[in-house]
């Protein structure tokens, strides 16, 4: 009892001094940077809600995207395959102003987008009534961090496992670096990511309900090889732009 009471004590505190801290300074929308957002700190206004283009209705289990026909995948997806995975969620469609938000965050340095994606992101996880067991990010090989300073799936996975109260696991590792995915078209995506992701030593997550993050979707190809060393585990996606 006693430890339930401190509990919520720490917890009142800590929404008291988040209170404190939204009075006291003044966080802008991290979307225009100018409108206070109505949902307190570090979330969108209401005008960059309603320009984010969002996936409402029916979603393509390949690729988080709005179904375009009467089959459960879409047809881009119907294209490429098979997927690895089970299920697939995206934050947000890459329109000009999606691409422009995903562009600041992960190469300006933009860092309180990811609590405003996070907030959208475990939205949608809410409302899909999915139940994860862990958060999983694809992870960047070290080399990436020296240009970067930081790993954007990773700050997005602490934020999104925070909001829905689900821990982050990191259970893969790069085993070797990479080229970047950019230029290459999705077979020599595939060919440069063969082996790249392997177990962390000592992991177990065969049988786990585990929710895998990358912060693009463009054709599945890093995705897809991270899922690789998951196979005995129920891997679904999220991702926080998909085209
Ligand atoms: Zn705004
Ligand atoms: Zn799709």
């Amino acid at each position: 009892m006693e430890r339930l009471k401190n509990c919520v004590r720490g917890f009142a505190d800590r929404v008291r001094w988040a209170r404190i801290i939204e009075t006291v300074c003044v966080f802008p929308c991290p979307g225009c940077r100018e409108a206070l957002p109505e949902q307190g700190w570090n979330g969108f206004c209401t005008e960059c809600l309603s320009r984010l283009h969002r996936i409402d209705g029916p979603r393509c289990p390949g690729c988080g995207g709005p179904q375009d026909g009467i089959l459960a995948y879409c047809s881009k997806c119907l294209r490429i395959g098979v997927r690895p995975w089970k299920d697939a969620y995206a934050v947000i469609e890459l329109d000009p102003f999606g691409l422009e938000l995903i562009h600041r965050y992960k190469y300006s340095g933009q860092v309180e987008l990811a609590r405003a994606f996070a907030a959208l992101g475990a939205e949608t996880i809410r409302r899909s009534g999915t139940v994860f067991d862990a958060i999983v990010p694809v992870p960047l090989h070290w080399t990436r961090y020296l240009g970067r300073g930081f790993n954007q799936a990773h700050l997005f996975c602490r934020l999104l496992g925070g909001e829905l109260g689900i821990p982050v696991r990191g259970y893969l590792v790069r085993s070797r670096a990479t080229r970047r995915q950019a230029r290459l078209n999705r077979e020599q995506r595939l060919n440069n990511l063969t082996d790249a992701f392997a177990l962390r030593r000592g992991a177990n997550p065969d049988g786990l309900r585990l929710l895998l993050i990358d912060d693009v979707l463009t054709t599945g190809a890093t995705l897809t090889e991270a899922c690789r060393p998951l196979a005995k585990a129920q891997v679904s996606i999220m991702v926080i732009g998909r085209r």
